[in-house]
């Protein structure tokens, strides 16, 4: 496997032949940094640990060389804090068992860049190399320049795939900005309230980001819990933990379908429902 990048990274926790790692997977995460997939894709991590025959793959688009750093990390140069960082993702890898850990270390200002060509390839080759069943992506509302430029990267990626070679179900998924202002019916509902001490381990592992007092450990398991309770008004919560989705697997099975247009209508429905609830009982 040949990735663009001389800092990319590939780690397979239990020692297989790259390319037949990624091969197994069935539920795959592309994420901008190191972290982001423990926050929003947990739920396909537990997924995989509790079925056979599912095996989860993790990308991490960016080289996480311009993270804030603090208390021992504050006098690390960019490069050292990218050691710091892929070695947090390995470890994080190895506990949540995934199959195969891809670090590609793009600068941020490629990944803004549509249609580059070394982010094209790179995650051209890993899409081509499996076939996952379920996709987890950032989503399109998300208020992180790159978490959204590294969605529309995956888009085009995942465009360019014949369409039988296409994954059944794209999801994107909340890390910086919550979905939980998407009407109920926009809404798809992640398990992420399984084996809850992986999951805090799992946002623990990355030290240098949760020890300088961002604690994404804490906030993210936080609102999994809010979400689960805030659900439904009626019911006894169901799950012990939730990640809101959006599906966005009509933008990959339609390759016409604007992005800006799919993403507004999730917005207008929301004005909708705020709208029409201030209608009925002004
Ligand atoms: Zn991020």
């Amino acid at each position: 496997m040949k990735l663009s990048q001389p800092l990319a990274d590939i780690y397979v926790p239990d020692g297989s032949a790259p390319a037949d790692a990624l091969a197994r997977v069935t539920h795959l995460c592309v994420g901008a940094h190191q972290d982001d997939i423990e926050i929003m894709a947990y739920s396909g991590i537990a997924d995989c640990l509790d079925q056979s025959g599912m095996a989860f793959g993790g990308v991490v688009v960016t080289n996480g060389a311009g993270s804030p750093r603090t208390g021992s990390y504050a006098e690390m140069t960019d490069n050292q804090m990218q050691m710091v960082r892929r070695d947090e993702q390995r470890s994080a890898a190895k506990l949540g068992g995934y199959a195969i850990q891809l670090q590609l270390a793009h600068p941020s200002a490629s990944v803004k860049t549509p249609g580059h060509a070394g982010v094209a390839a790179d995650l051209g080759g890993i899409l081509r190399g499996c076939r996952p069943e379920v996709i987890y992506l950032h989503n399109p509302a998300d208020k992180h320049d790159t978490h959204v430029a590294v969605f529309l990267r995956c888009l085009e990626a995942l465009r360019m795939l014949p369409p039988a070679c296409r994954p059944r179900r794209v999801f994107g998924c909340e890390v910086w900005r919550d979905l939980d202002w998407l009407i109920d019916s926009d809404k798809v509902a992640l398990d992420a309230g399984r084996h809850p001490e992986l999951a805090a381990n799992l946002l623990r592992v990355f030290e240098s980001q949760v020890s300088g007092g961002k604690r994404y450990d804490l906030a993210s398991i936080g609102r999994r819990k809010a979400h689960a309770t805030f659900h439904t008004s009626h019911a006894t919560d169901h799950f012990q933990g939730l990640t809101w989705a959006i599906d966005l697997t009509p933008l990959v099975e339609d390759s016409t379908l604007p992005v800006g247009e799919f993403t507004r209508a999730l917005v207008d429905r929301f004005r909708r429902d705020v709208e029409d609830r201030l209608a009925r009982y002004f």
